[in-house]
């Protein structure tokens, strides 16, 4: 189970690409197949790994605010690593 996870509003994403170039995990993606209704390729999360630390960086460099971040609560991490 991976530590973290997002929700991403492709909606009202732009396509900037600036989240998939920093997000350290590298998790995110263009989702060139995909066309939203103000015409740009949104990105996408592609974590089948599921290596998504909830580090929030997508978050906080989305122009766009249309990344919201969830985070496996302590507890649940604690009980995983023993
Ligand atoms: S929270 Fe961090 S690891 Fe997860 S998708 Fe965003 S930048 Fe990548
Ligand atoms: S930073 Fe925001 S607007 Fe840019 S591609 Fe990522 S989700 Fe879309």
């Amino acid at each position: 189970m991976s530590r973290g996870s997002i929700i991403l509003d492709q909606s009202r994403c732009k396509g900037c690409a600036l989240c998939t170039a920093l997000c350290p995990q590298d998790v995110l993606a263009i989702d060139r197949e995909a066309l939203n209704g103000a015409g740009y390729h949104p990105a996408a999360l592609v974590d089948p790994l599921e290596k998504c630390t909830g580090c929030a960086v997508c978050a906080l460099v989305c122009p766009e605010v249309c990344i919201t971040v969830y985070r496996a609560p302590v507890m649940a991490r604690e009980a995983r690593v023993k």
